[in-house]
């Protein structure tokens, strides 16, 4: 069931699927029938108040079904805006794990093929493409180290143990001036992969990037940065084909 509204509170949000049932939430319930409204304000039965909007992609999105380790929003941020994608590109993903990163960037490129060589997670990815009503995305069910079948690609994306085996594969398939994003955690496979890269005469290196995320409490005069933050997920290495 698809969500259709969220409610926004002031500690939490809430994402409602069925509008026939009264929605329960540890600040109280809100009733079916003011679920029915798509915009202003609702109350709780307890009366904590939230606001009520219709959802939307992102809303969809933040409830994505997750199987493998999926790349959080900073980082497919960052992905957008180092390569300039838009409706008009031409990209393929690997691995697909929950497919969290290729059912973002097909909401925003006109094509995508999502490689996975793990059939369970399949499965989550198919899910996942299904709930977004996605139309062009396809998975295919090969080691993406055996070569990629697309041609004339404008971004590779790599989230997977060792991207410096995929850069023959990338190099086939990108168009000139395509973009190789490589997603790892840690620094040693950085090396691996910028060495590799290095290599191939037909890559330039651009830059490795860490996007450090810093999210602030404002409520009145409490206005700092929060308690907690993720401290680390991984480094994005960015190179082009020349
Ligand atoms: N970017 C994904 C998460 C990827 S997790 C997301 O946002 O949801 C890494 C995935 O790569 C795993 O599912 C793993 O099975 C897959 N994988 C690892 N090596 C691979 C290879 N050589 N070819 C295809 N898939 C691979």
């Amino acid at each position: 069931m698809e969500i259709k509204r969220v409610l926004i509170g002031q500690e939490k949000e809430f994402f409602v699927k069925d509008l026939s049932k009264d929605f329960h939430t540890q600040f109280g319930f809100v009733k079916a029938k003011d679920l029915k409204k798509k915009s202003g304000k609702v109350k709780t039965n307890t009366g904590k108040e939230f606001s009520i909007l219709e959802s939307s992609f992102i809303d969809a999105y933040k409830k994505i079904k997750r199987d493998a380790q999926i790349m959080i929003l900073k980082d497919i941020a960052q992905i957008i805006v180092e390569t300039g994608i838009n409706h008009k590109s031409k990209v393929v993903d690997a691995g697909a794990g929950s497919g969290a990163l290729a059912c973002f960037l097909a909401h925003h490129v006109k094509e995508i093929v999502t490689y996975e060589k793990r059939k369970d997670h399949i499965k989550v990815v198919e899910r996942n493409i299904e709930s977004f009503g996605l139309k062009n995305i396809k998975i295919k069910n090969k080691d993406v180290y055996n070569g990629i079948d697309e041609k004339n690609v404008d971004l590779v994306t790599l989230d997977l143990p060792e991207p410096w085996k995929a850069v023959k594969s990338a190099s086939k398939a990108l168009k000139n001036g395509g973009f190789v994003a490589a997603y790892v955690p840690t620094v040693p496979q950085v090396s691996d992969f910028v060495k590799e890269i290095e290599k191939n005469k037909g890559f330039v290196y651009l830059r490795t990037v860490e996007i450090l995320e810093r999210e602030w409490k404002i409520q009145g005069r409490i206005a700092r940065p929060k308690n907690q933050m993720i401290a680390h997920t991984g480094f994005l290495v960015f190179v082009r084909k020349v």
